[in-house]
């Protein structure tokens, strides 16, 4: 078996073979916890939670590594050099706001200023809602999750490197920057040229730091600034890092390796933060490659948009499971089946009618698993990967993760007649192992597509909801506030929406 994955670098699809035999390093860059992550954000993730099962059940051994972004992050990163506020700091602005919409429980975040508390809120959150659409991550499992503000000294190691090897200096103004005319390299990921990057670099992001540069492309690895909220000491005075250089520094630290085989992100992540990724470990590393393959999903799009927290076109995790799509609670499986179902270079769509597919074939998959089980009496049968089945079902996604074609071995399967229960079930773990959706022990779950329930708990809510709304209009905060309470005692969190008060059931 061949496997072969399209590269990003080569522009072309290459075959696929780790450097150590069996053994593969993979690095995908992680969110940054200034908000909770949109299901945007988990279709990149969700796709190197793929890859590294697909690895997996061809016999590697993944050891994957993932960051948080807690810092260096700006709000303008279009350019290599980030202008605009400090993520995290705009964060810890908006988080009062939060906490008095309910958005942040009472008493989660107890001071909102305190930039490390919003990143642990959000990474706890992040973690909560990875475990729930079955991405292997932290705890019980290896991916190994770090932060960025626990691995200063890491990446100033490398900038100390990379200021030896001649790929940066320190500016006028005392910044360090990185110089992408010594890195011949540079652009070769994106496509981008240094006279296209210097005709494109100008405008107001860029114009605090311009007369200090070299070339108006070069970008921050430190930035000394007392005033900062967060900052550490360093060689060329107390501030922070660039949002580029910590996965370059963590990269080489988690995965033990100058050179990795795997690197995954969205689309937009080619430029600038991958491109300059490359030319840091390069530079500092002097080795011809960071990443042997890099691999990047499309986007999930809304309405032919990119859903981007910056435009507000965005549904939680917790909003699609709650029922802010459907109307009715959605089981994690169905949202992970629909956020994998679409091949990851090809830009998704998010639609209703996608997600009720969704919960059909998960259904399907689940009441299979059912039957067979009663048929088999609870045996498994231990089944190869030369099973006609499981190899058709890896020949799909040796061919650059194919789902469609995988999913097309997968789904007519269980139509057919099965004499063997314990034989099918041993296919259907092999099979689950990659798309992680059948070991629900209840199909009830999944009876999503039905009319919702008349009545219950849910729609007592949403009349309360309705009932805030008008509480407010007549100023009447005291009933507001009184049927906030019942809302919230009831296990569900109350926002403000565009829409008005909306509430969601909290699954944590
Ligand atoms: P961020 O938290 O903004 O640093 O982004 C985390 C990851 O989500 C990155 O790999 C982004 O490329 C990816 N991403 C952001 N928006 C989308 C989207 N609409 N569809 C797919 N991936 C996205
Ligand atoms: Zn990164």
């Amino acid at each position: 078996m061949t496997i072969r994955f399209y590269n990003s670098l080569t522009h072309q699809e290459e075959t696929f073979t780790p450097q150590e035999p069996g053994v593969v390093r993979m690095y995908s860059c992680g969110p940054t916890v200034y908000d909770y992550a949109h299901i945007g954000n988990f279709r990149s993730f969700l796709f190197s939670d793929l890859i590294r099962r697909f690895l997996e059940l061809t016999g590697h051994e993944v050891i994957h590594a993932m960051n948080i972004t807690d810092v260096g992050h700006m709000t303008d990163d279009s350019q290599a050099d980030g202008g605009g506020e400090d993520k995290m700091q705009v964060a810890a602005k908006r988080i009062k706001e939060d906490k008095k919409s309910g958005k942040v429980p009472v008493g989660s975040v107890e001071n909102p200023d305190d930039p490390f508390q919003v990143a642990k809120f959000y990474t706890n959150a992040f973690i909560e809602d990875s475990k729930k659409l079955g991405f292997k991550i932290a705890g019980e499992y290896e991916t190994r999750i770090m932060h960025a503000t626990t691995h200063i000294p890491e990446m100033l190691e490398m900038i100390s490197q990379l200021i030896e090897n001649k790929h940066a200096y320190v500016g006028p103004d005392g910044v360090v920057y990185y110089s992408v005319e010594s890195f011949a390299d540079y652009g070769k990921l994106s496509g981008n040229t240094l006279d296209q990057l210097r005709e494109g670099s100008g405008g107001r992001v860029q114009e605090e730091h311009q007369a200090n540069k070299r070339h108006p492309a070069d970008f921050m690895l430190w930035k000394p600034d007392s005033s900062h909220i967060m900052k550490w000491d360093s060689p060329y005075g107390a501030g922070y890092p660039g949002w580029h250089i910590e996965c370059s520094a963590m990269a080489r630290k988690k995965l033990e390796r100058e050179i990795i085989d795997i690197h995954t992100g969205g689309e937009d992540l080619i430029f600038p933060h991958h491109e300059c990724e490359i030319a840091q470990s390069c530079g500092a590393t002097g080795k011809p490659y960071f990443a042997r393959f890099w691999m990047h999903a499309r986007f999930l799009m809304v309405e032919g948009e990119k859903m981007s927290k910056s435009k507000g076109n965005f549904y939680t995790v917790r909003d699609v499971l709650g029922g802010k799509v459907t109307g009715r609670e959605v089981h994690p499986a169905v949202l992970r089946f629909e956020l994998l179902k679409s091949h990851y270079r090809s830009n998704m769509n998010f639609t209703e009618k996608g997600l009720k597919d969704s919960a059909n074939s998960v259904r399907r998959l689940v009441e299979f698993r059912q039957q067979q089980l009663q048929k088999s009496g609870g045996e498994v049968a231990n089944v190869g990967n030369d099973h006609p089945i499981v190899a058709q079902f890896i020949e799909a996604l040796s061919n650059d993760l194919n789902i469609s074609g995988a999913l097309a071995v997968v789904l007519p399967w269980l139509s057919q007649e099965h004499k063997d229960a314990a034989e099918a079930l041993g296919v259907l773990a092999k099979i689950n192992h990659v798309l992680n959706v059948a070991p629900l022990d209840t199909a009830g779950d999944l009876a999503f597509g039905d009319d919702p329930e008349e009545g219950g708990i849910e729609s007592q809510v949403k009349t309360w909801c309705k009932e805030i709304d008008e509480a407010r209009a007549s100023k009447n905060w005291p009933i507001a506030d009184e049927l906030r309470k019942k809302i919230q005692a009831a296990g569900y969190e109350v926002r403000n929406s565009p829409e008005g008060t909306v509430a969601q059931k909290q699954l944590a």
